[in-house]
C-alpha cells in the first residue's frame, strides 16, 4: 500500500496530533503514523498557564475552536466532561528528610505552595492522556489527517523530491511517500535512532532515573487551615535530598504517581525491580507511606534507567523532531507541554514560511538546555530547601512574566522560554545555577536570586512576609504594571478579556 502527503507525522500522541491538524489548517495534505493504538497510557500530564496559554494561541491561531475548552478545568468540565483530567491550582512542594515523618515549623521552612489561579473555573489541568490522546487523534481524523495506528515503521529515505517511509501494519508492506516529516515519537525515538543519531549532553543535569505508574486508592496528603487553594487540587511535589515524588490526582479515581531521582538513589533503592523499589522508596518517606497505605498499582510500573535525553541533531532539510522527541530533561516544572507546544507554533511558522528551520532548531536547543541547567541546580539543591524555593522563584518569576507579557499581547518582552533569549535574565539565570552546582557562596547566590527577580516580578514572588505560601493576588499584578510597560487600566482590561477576574 502506498500513501501520499505533503507532511508525515510520525507518533499519535496529543504533540503529533495537534502537530498534524495545525498541518492541516495550514493546508497540507497528512498522513499519522502511530505505533500502538488508542486508548494507551502515556506518561506527561500536568499542564501550566503558560502551556495552556500556547494551547489557546494555537487553537485560535489555526482556527480549532474544538479544542478551546481543553484550555480550562471549567471549559473543560462542561464540554468534555468524558475526558478524564485532573484540576490544578498550583505547585505544591513538601521538603522530607528520608526516614522521617514529614513536620513544618511556624516559618513553613519545608512547604511551598504556589497558585497558579485565582479559582477552579479557571484553573489548569492534569490531562488523563489515555483519554485526552484518543480525542485528539480522532480529531484530527475528523479533519482529513490520514491515520494509521499500529504501524511499525522500518525505514526513512530521503531523495530529492521528498521522504520515502516504509513498515508494516497488520502484517502488510507500507509505504509513505512525504515532503516533509515531523518525527513527535518522544525521546529517543524513531528518527533519532533510524537516522543514527548521537546524544548531546545537557548542562548541569545529573543522570537520573524513573519510576513511575497509575494507582486507585490513594488516600489524602493533609492539608491546614487558610491554604492559598486545596493543596492535592495541584502538581504535588515531595522532594528529598537526591529526589522528587509527584502526585497528581484525577477526577476518575485514578492518581498518577512516581519518583524522579539521581542515578545514585536510584540503584540504592533498587528502583528497577518496579514495585518492590516503589516499597522501599515509600519506607524512606513515611508520610507518603501513610497516604499510599491503601494504594494499589493499576497496570505496570514502568522504570526509565535514564530519564534525559537530548538528540545532538534535531532538524534535516526535510525533516525536525518535536521538542518532545528532541530532547528531555526531568518531569519537575512540568515543562515538555510548553516546550512541545513552543515547538508545534514554531513549526507551523516553518511550514508557513514564517521562520526558518534553523531558527527553530536554535530556539529547541537554547530552551532545552536553560531547563536544564534550572532542574540541575534544583536537584543539587534538593537537600536545601531554602535554596531550593529561591531557585523554583526564578522559574515562577520568569513564567508569570512571559505569560502576563503574552497575554498583553507584548510577546516581544517573553524572550524565550525562561526568559532565556533576555539579555539579562537568560545570562544571570545561567550563572546562578552553576555557582548552585559548583556550591559557591549560599548567601550570595541567594541574594543574586533576589536582586535577578525583582524587575521581572509580576506576582508578588519571593515575599518573606507570606511565608512560602503564594496565592493569586491581583493587586500585585496592578503594582507590578509598569515591569510590563503597561498601565493598571491596561491590565484590567487584559484580566476582563481573558476572563481571569
Ligand atoms: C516521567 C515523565 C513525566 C512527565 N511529566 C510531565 C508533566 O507533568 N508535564 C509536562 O508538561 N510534561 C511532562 N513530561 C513530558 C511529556 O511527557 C511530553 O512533553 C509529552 O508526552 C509530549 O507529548 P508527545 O505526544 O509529543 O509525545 P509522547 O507522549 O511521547 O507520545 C509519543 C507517541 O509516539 C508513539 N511512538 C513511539 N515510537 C513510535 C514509532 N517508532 N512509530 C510510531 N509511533 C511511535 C508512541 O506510541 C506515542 O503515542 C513528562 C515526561 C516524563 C518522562
Amino acid at each position: 500500500m502506498n500513501h501520499e502527503a505533503d507532511i508525515a507525522v510520525i507518533g499519535g500522541g496529543f504533540g503529533g496530533a495537534l502537530m498534524a491538524m495545525v498541518a492541516r489548517r495550514l493546508g497540507r495534505s497528512v498522513v499519522m503514523i502511530e505505533r500502538g493504538r488508542h486508548p494507551r497510557f502515556a506518561i506527561g500530564e500536568s499542564s501550566t498557564p503558560l502551556a495552556n496559554l500556547f494551547f489557546q494561541q494555537i487553537v485560535e491561531e489555526y482556527r480549532l475552536p474544538q479544542l478551546l475548552s481543553f484550555r480550562r478545568w471549567g471549559e473543560w468540565q462542561r464540554d468534555h466532561p468524558e475526558i478524564g483530567c485532573g484540576i490544578k491550582r498550583g505547585f505544591s512542594f513538601f521538603h522530607h528528610r528520608l526516614g522521617q515523618v514529614f513536620s513544618d515549623d511556624m516559618q513553613r521552612r519545608n512547604q511551598l505552595l504556589v497558585a497558579a489561579s485565582p479559582r477552579n473555573e479557571v484553573a489548569d489541568t492534569h490531562w488523563y492522556r489515555p483519554d485526552f490522546d484518543h480525542h485528539l487523534a480522532n480529531e484530527a481524523q475528523r479533519l482529513g489527517v490520514d491515520y494509521f495506528d499500529q504501524t511499525e515503521l522500518v525505514s526513512f529515505d530521503e531523495g530529492p523530491a521528498g521522504v520515502t517511509l516504509a513498515g508494516q501494519r497488520n502484517s502488510e508492506l507500507v509505504r509513505f511517500r512525504a515532503g516533509f516529516v515531523i518525527d513527535a515519537t518522544g525521546p529517543r525515538g524513531w528518527l533519532h535512532r533510524m537516522l543514527g543519531l548521537t546524544q548531546g549532553s545537557l548542562p548541569l543535569m545529573p543522570k537520573t532515573s524513573g519510576l513511575f505508574a497509575h494507582f486507585k486508592n490513594v488516600g489524602a496528603w493533609p492539608s491546614a487551615d487558610g491554604v492559598p487553594y486545596p493543596v492535592e487540587d495541584a502538581a504535588v511535589h515531595h522532594v528529598f535530598d537526591g529526589g522528587w515524588v509527584w502526585v497528581l490526582k484525577f477526577n476518575n479515581g485514578i492518581t498518577s504517581a512516581g519518583v524522579a531521582v539521581t542515578r545514585q538513589r536510584a540503584d540504592g533503592m533498587g528502583l528497577s525491580e518496579g514495585q518492590p523499589g516503589w516499597q522501599r522508596l515509600l519506607a524512606e518517606l513515611p508520610s507518603l507511606a501513610e497516604q499510599f497505605a491503601d494504594a494499589e498499582p493499576i497496570g505496570q510500573f514502568v522504570f526509565v534507567p535514564e530519564l534525559s535525553f537530548c538528540s545532538r541533531q534535531i532538524t534535516g532539510a526535510r525533516w525536525a523532531m518535536l521538542p518532545s522527541s528532541s530532547g528531555f530533561v526531568d518531569p519537575l516544572l512540568s515543562t515538555g507541554f510548553p516546550l512541545t507546544l513552543l515547538g508545534i507554533h514554531r513549526l507551523a511558522s516553518c511550514l508557513g514560511g514564517g521562520i526558518d528551520i534553523a531558527e527553530y532548531e536554535r530556539q529547541t536547543i537554547s530552551e532545552l538546555e536553560q531547563v536544564s541547567r534550572l532542574v540541575g541546580a534544583l536537584y543539587a539543591s534538593m537537600g536545601d530547601f531554602e535554596v531550593f524555593t529561591a531557585l523554583t522563584q526564578l522559574y515562577f518569576t520568569a513564567v508569570s512574566f512571559s505569560e502576563t507579557a503574552h497575554r498583553l499581547n507584548k510577546p516581544e518582552l517573553s524572550g524565550g522560554f525562561l526568559l532565556c533569549d533576555h539579555p539579562v535574565f537568560g545570562p544571570a539565570t545561567s550563572e546562578i545555577c552553576e555557582s548552585v552546582v559548583s556550591l559557591a557562596n549560599r548567601n550570595e547566590t541567594l541574594m543574586k536570586i533576589h536582586n535577578l527577580i525583582e524587575p521581572f516580578n509580576v506576582a508578588g514572588l519571593a515575599d518573606p512576609a507570606k511565608r512560602n505560601w503564594y496565592p493569586v493576588v491581583i493587586d500585585d499584578l496592578f503594582a507590578a504594571a509598569a515591569k510590563l510597560g503597561s498601565s493598571e487600566d491596561t491590565i484590567r482590561e487584559m484580566l476582563l478579556r481573558e476572563k481571569l477576574i
